[in-house]
């Protein structure tokens, strides 16, 4: 290192910050999410010779480099020397030191466990803190913990979404373990929604979990779904998905839509706060009659087809929580797991849609006799 970059203490550092200077904090975002000396800027050292001009307009301005051990700040300081300004000063020990002197600290966006847990999330910039801060606010309430359900949950869990509903009676069985990783052998008999707050709670303990043992009903169907940002739809039946379609329409709620068969599967987002959204009954604009409906007790799937049309569920409600992207609006995403393909098809709004039409009139919610025994996905 040039001999020329002076190396001062923390509380020097603080002295001269008091005096005018300008302290430059060039870890990561997300190290500083865990805080910063107080009156600190964040610029990581990567982006400081684009960034500094910003908010040092003058090459006489005296300026403070810091980091997590002095390390770093001593390099930046020679980047700063080089870009022509003519204080510069590095604080040797970095802002460990600095806390350990006892100097004043702002609290980051986040406590060392979250800028740690969410690192890769503060690392892009589409998420960065505030998008993770937004992910913390969000409630997403998913409706089944079955096969769809779980690698949804799982993942939601893990990006920090900060409150999940979920929504199920059913009872783990050793058959639903071929596919509803949510679930463990250890605890088949359990309360599916009982089973998975141990899995979630397990896998982010920062986490909310509200555990709904009810079956999704036109009494209750608005009351379960309503104050949520998305819901994601992982139900195993047809009454189900109608019930919830109507209410997402009713409330404006975003409805991410995933189903399985046998190899196939297909995702789309139905967003009523859009005005060219489809809606589920676009799709499907009636129940099937009974003896259309596949017997679905006995329909088998693949194990992990759930687990990619579930995944590709949480990425869609991601992205609807960070407001990034382009969600699956008007589009349905075909896979179809033996040709390894994706096949997307136009979803546009159909006028004549009995849910969403111009004429359709909501004449309240109707419990649709089960056409058949749940799919169990
Ligand atoms: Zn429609």
């Amino acid at each position: 290192m040039p001999a020329e970059v002076e190396q001062i203490s923390p509380a020097q550092a603080l002295e001269r910050q008091r005096g005018g200077a300008l302290l430059i904090d060039v870890r990561e975002d997300d190290e500083r999410a865990g805080g910063m000396p107080e009156g600190a800027v964040g610029i990581a050292r990567a982006a400081l010779a684009a960034g500094i001009a910003e908010r040092a307009r003058r090459h006489d301005q005296p300026l403070l480099t810091i980091c997590a051990t002095g390390h770093r700040s001593l390099q930046a300081a020679v980047t700063l020397r080089q870009l022509g300004y003519a204080h510069v000063a590095s604080v040797s020990g970095g802002f460990r030191r600095w806390q350990s002197d006892g100097l004043p600290v702002a609290a980051g966006a986040f406590d060392a466990d979250a800028a740690d847990r969410y690192s890769r999330h503060l690392l892009l910039p589409e998420v960065g803190a505030a998008g993770q801060i937004k992910l913390g606010k969000a409630r997403v309430a998913l409706i089944g913990a079955g096969g769809l359900g779980s690698p949804a949950a799982l993942y939601l869990a893990a990006a920090g979404v900060g409150t999940l509903t979920l929504v199920d009676d059913d009872k783990v069985e050793k058959s639903n373990l071929q596919r509803q990783v949510l679930h463990a052998d250890a605890r088949i008999g359990m309360l599916k929604t009982e089973s998975a707050a141990i899995s979630l709670s397990g896998l982010n303990p920062r986490i909310r979990i509200d555990a709904r043992n009810e079956r999704l009903q036109s009494g209750n169907v608005e009351s379960l779904i309503r104050g949520h940002d998305v819901v994601i739809d992982g139900a195993d039946n047809f009454p189900t998905r109608y019930l919830l379609d109507a209410a997402s329409r009713q409330l404006k709620l975003p409805l991410v839509y995933g189903a399985v068969h046998r190899f196939t599967g297909q995702v789309s987002v139905f967003d009523p706060r859009s005005p060219d959204s489809p809606c589920y009954r676009c799709l499907f604009p009636e129940p099937p009659a009974a003896e259309d409906a596949p017997n679905c007790a006995q329909a088998g799937v693949l194990g992990v087809l759930p687990g990619i049309i579930g995944l590709l569920q949480a990425s869609e409600a991601i992205k609807l929580i960070l407001d990034i992207g382009k969600p699956m609006v008007g589009r349905l995403l075909c896979f179809d797991a033996l040709a390894a393909t994706f096949r997307e098809l136009r979803l546009p709004r159909d006028p004549h849609c009995p849910g969403c039409g111009s004429a359709a009139v909501f004449a309240g919610y109707e419990d649709i006799q089960r056409i058949c025994a749940p799919e169990r996905l």
